[in-house]
């Protein structure tokens, strides 16, 4: 057992876009003893998951499931459809699209970083006229991919996917869309088929609730087509072989099996509670803990309300104060972790995740600690976010009361 040397009462509150809270529900799911991953009870399980797994991308094309983390699905979608020195647009939102466009250079391809200059890029979402631009300039096709973050979880902006799928059609260029929506998924509307999206990179750690440690590609034809002539070298990431044998449930390695029950547990509840219900649950709580980052006085993250995010909300912080400093603070007086600044932002701001089993009341408590800390530590607040909170959330349910009425 890892040894802890104090032990607070009450549950840790885990703020952070990810991991987000793991439900009762899944943890218990998860417990039930490992199974023979070439028996008849697997089959069955895989495809279960396989089929709801594509509900929630919204597509009818494979979804090909890893044992890995997010950042192996990058690779995935990466080597499956590319061949060395390719050239790919990429743009810069932040943190996490820096980190895959670094990952596109380790593997021999040509990547172009489409960006504002300072940290503007990382302020609002894809411009889709600059991407429309720069592929009317590439008569030649040189570019074979262009790469987005769906949901940049350093900053709390979420690009507009079919604006951008919009873009690529415009300028009547060929290149594959490829779209990271590891933190977006089942928190944020999406739509892999619909927006014509050619290869989608999801993970397990963020609104599906599970634990890290599973992870998807969602594959359009044309994606399937490109990784046939795609000679980048690609083994454990190969879609072809997993497909085959997913069509009776199995893969060709050892799967995540009790992450996999988790899997199955979290479409049942999703699905149960449904995805347009889950995206709007998501958009009220974002809504409130805006209104209370703005009754403190302090600036959100985001700098286009156009894109904020429903999953998490980024808070800079004032001149002169560590924003990780007051994460410490929060995590020492009240157990509750925030997420830090990321690359550009470190110490400059703190991230707030709402996503996945995220409530109201789970809100207030977060919006709370958050309050207590940003006091503690010195920062003069314009007024209280947590009474800012519960006027906006008191005023949503008004508006669905009379909606139902109507
Ligand atoms: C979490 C995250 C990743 C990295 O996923 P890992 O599971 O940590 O490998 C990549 N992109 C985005 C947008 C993320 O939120």
């Amino acid at each position: 057992m890892l040894k802890l040397d104090f032990h607070p009462a009450g549950r840790h509150f885990l703020q952070i876009p990810g991991p987000s809270p793991v439900p009762d529900r899944i943890l218990r799911a998860m417990s039930y003893p490992t199974i023979d991953h070439r028996g008849p009870e697997f089959g069955a399980l895989g495809l279960q998951v396989l089929a709801g797994i594509k509900k929630i991308f919204k597509t009818e094309q494979p979804v090909v499931i890893y044992p890995a983390s997010g950042t192996g699905a990058w690779e995935a979608a990466l080597t499956n459809t590319l061949s060395a020195g390719d050239h790919v647009l990429m743009v810069e939102t932040g943190h996490f699209a820096t980190l895959w466009k670094k990952m596109a250079e380790a593997l021999g391809l040509q990547p172009e970083f489409l960006g504002l200059p300072g940290i503007e890029g990382w302020r609002r979402g894809v411009q889709p006229e600059a991407i429309e631009q720069r592929l009317r300039q590439d008569s030649g096709h040189q570019i074979k991919a262009v790469c987005v973050v769906h949901n940049e979880t350093s900053t709390g902006v979420t690009s507009d996917i079919a604006a951008v799928r919009r873009a690529i059609d415009a300028a009547g260029h060929p290149a594959l869309l490829l779209v990271d929506t590891i933190s977006g998924l089942a928190s944020a509307d999406y739509r892999h088929d619909e927006w014509g999206v050619d290869v989608t990179v999801s993970g397990s750690q963020k609104g599906l609730m599970l634990p890290p440690g599973i992870s998807f590609n969602a594959v359009s034809k044309k994606a399937l087509e490109a990784s046939k002539h795609s000679r980048l070298p690609k083994a454990f990431w190969g879609w072809t072989e997993i497909i085959e044998m997913n069509a009776s449930g199995y893969w060709p390695y050892t799967p995540n099996t009790n992450l996999l029950y988790g899997l199955s547990e979290a479409l049942d509840m999703i699905l149960g509670e449904g995805l347009d219900n889950v995206f709007a649950r998501h958009q009220r709580l974002a809504a409130a803990c805006r209104a209370a980052v703005n009754a403190w006085g302090l600036q959100i993250q985001c700098a286009d309300p156009a894109v904020y995010s429903p999953v998490l909300t980024g808070v800079m912080t004032p001149a002169g104060f560590d924003a990780d400093a007051i994460r410490k603070t929060i995590y020492e007086n009240f157990n509750m972790s925030l997420g830090t600044g990321l690359g550009k932002m470190k110490g400059r701001m703190f991230r707030i995740g709402h996503l996945g089993e995220a409530n109201e009341l789970t809100l207030m408590a977060t919006l709370a600690g958050c309050e207590m800390g940003l006091q503690q530590a010195g920062v003069k607040l314009a007024g209280s976010g947590v009474a800012a909170a519960m006027q906006q959330l008191m005023a949503q349910q008004h508006e669905q009361q009379l909606r139902k009425i109507a």
